[in-house]
């Protein structure tokens, strides 16, 4: 039996459309756009958008969910995640993948799969390469072809552990291009920091902010146009991760001036925080914004609201990589504490997963930064689109499914990790005050948050086999 359900009255927005429509559901997919469908309708579940901005689910494209570091471990699994995703107007997430050093990335895929189950938003993966020689490469080849696993990420940071030589990186390139695929990177200059943290530490220079001031906006900028010129070389487009300095996106917009197919997020720590956080009173205050590539000043932050003003950043994705600030809360494995207090060995990462839409609606309607439509196109559209899940996810259209936010624009609401539907315990934005409140949260025409309540389930979620990634021009 069809299930139909009707929300009605609502001011449809997409990355382009802004119309007062119904949307009509069936059976998890939207069916009709139009005035007064409720003579369509039939025996459908009703829902009232009168007053109310009907968006389409915000899709993630960054996260690390119980995600195992060697010495930490996230402290969001796929259920708890999802669920701060939920509560956060985002209903997709593709989530990073790991392959370890000797380890075939089908085998890494297979292991994700496991986490992943307890999902309750859908889910697709992308795969972390630490390790690309010939054999690991035929596979990450069949993942991107078979599994629906259309995205690498590489690391040019992080010696000791994550980062491939130049080589192993145009290798990856060469290979994902060649397949449909598309190369994230995160990129900075790894070997340089290294020894920049080396010093520091042999100083005595351990607190906070020097995580900052061993990670220089420069050696992301230098890292950036490295990997760019690579992938021209690969004929490859290339995807930067988590941008942060006005450096990389220059190298960003230099190389999309000559076409070459560049594309780069940044997330919202970037953009509603500054390096100022860093000189918090305590070790354990400081150590929550300890995230790479580091908080940074006004200027860097001008120049990423600059670029997604201007269509050179197309994403806004959150790195949700949250560990606990107190070990109190789940203990020290899930948690930033750490033996000695030094920066190089606090895990990296912070969450904001759950805010995401939220300080964005407040920053593009409230503060007139971003208009309706480009907040989208940010947090949906351009994501979907860049990797393989448009126009199935990311938009709101005949045929795709219906995962839909129903946002409150004279609600308000007000940032606190007691709040908060994630398993972490603090919150980079505690005590904010956002215009707009999201008042329901469908997956695919089912409601799975409705105010305060949660009706989704774990393994609710699907997971996502992914089309071409970067086979758009944005
Ligand atoms: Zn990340």
């Amino acid at each position: 039996m069809t299930k139909r359900m009707l929300i009605s009255g609502g001011r449809v927005v997409t990355a382009v459309d802004d119309v007062q429509a119904d949307v009509l559901v069936e059976d998890g997919i939207v069916v009709a756009i139009g005035r007064d469908l409720d003579a369509l309708a039939g025996d459908a579940e009703r829902h009232d958008a009168r007053g109310l901005i009907v968006l389409p689910g915000g899709v993630d494209v960054h996260t690390h969910l119980d995600y195992d570091t060697g010495s930490a471990h996230t402290c969001d699994t796929f259920e708890s995640g999802g669920k701060a995703a939920a509560f956060g107007g985002t209903t997709t997430i593709v989530d990073y993948a790991h392959q370890h050093r000797g380890e075939s990335p089908l085998h890494a895929l297979e292991d994700w799969m496991k986490r992943a189950a307890s999902a309750t938003v859908d889910v697709g993966a992308h795969m972390i390469l630490t390790d690309a020689a010939g054999a690991m490469m035929a596979d990450a080849r069949t993942l991107i072809r078979n599994e629906g696993v259309t995205s690498l990420k590489v690391f040019t940071a992080y010696p000791r552990s994550l980062m491939l030589d130049d080589g192993a990186v145009f290798r990856a390139l060469r290979a994902a291009g060649a397949e449909g695929g598309m190369v994230c990177v995160h990129a900075e200059n790894g070997a340089a920091i290294e020894i920049l943290i080396e010093e520091a530490v042999a100083a005595g220079r351990t607190s906070p902010k020097y995580h900052a001031l061993t990670r220089p906006a420069s050696m992301e900028g230098e890292a950036t146009s490295r990997v760019i010129r690579l992938a021209e070389l690969a004929e490859s487009p290339v995807y930067i991760v988590h941008v942060s300095a006005a450096d990389a996106v220059e190298a960003v917009v230099e190389a999309r001036d000559r076409a070459i197919p560049v594309f780069a997020e940044t997330c919202p720590h970037y953009l509603f925080l500054t390096d100022a956080a860093y000189e918090a009173e305590s070790f354990a205050e400081g150590a929550k914004v300890i995230m790479t590539p580091p908080l940074r000043g006004k200027e860097h932050q001008n120049a990423l609201w600059r670029g997604l003003a201007s269509h050179d950043l197309q994403v806004v994705a959150t790195d949700h990589c949250p560990f606990c600030a107190s070990e109190a809360t789940l203990g020290r494995r899930h948690s930033k504490a750490t033996e000695v207090q030094s920066f190089d060995v606090v895990p990296n990462g912070a969450p904001g997963l759950e805010t995401r839409l939220p300080l964005l609606f407040d920053a593009a309607v409230a503060k007139g930064r971003l208009s309706l439509n480009r907040m989208v196109d940010i947090t949906a559209t351009a994501p979907a689109k860049l990797f393989g899940l448009f126009p199935r996810k990311g938009t709101i259209a005949v045929g795709s499914d219906a995962d839909l936010v129903l946002l409150d624009p004279a609600g308000r609401s007000r940032v606190s990790a007691a709040g908060h539907h994630s398993r972490i315990d603090y919150s980079l934005f505690e005590g904010f005050e956002l215009a707009g409140a999201i008042r329901k949260v469908f997956l695919r025409g089912r409601l799975i948050v409705d105010g305060a309540e949660w009706h989704g389930r774990a393994g609710m979620g699907t997971y996502l086999k992914r089309g071409p990634s970067g086979a758009v021009r944005l």
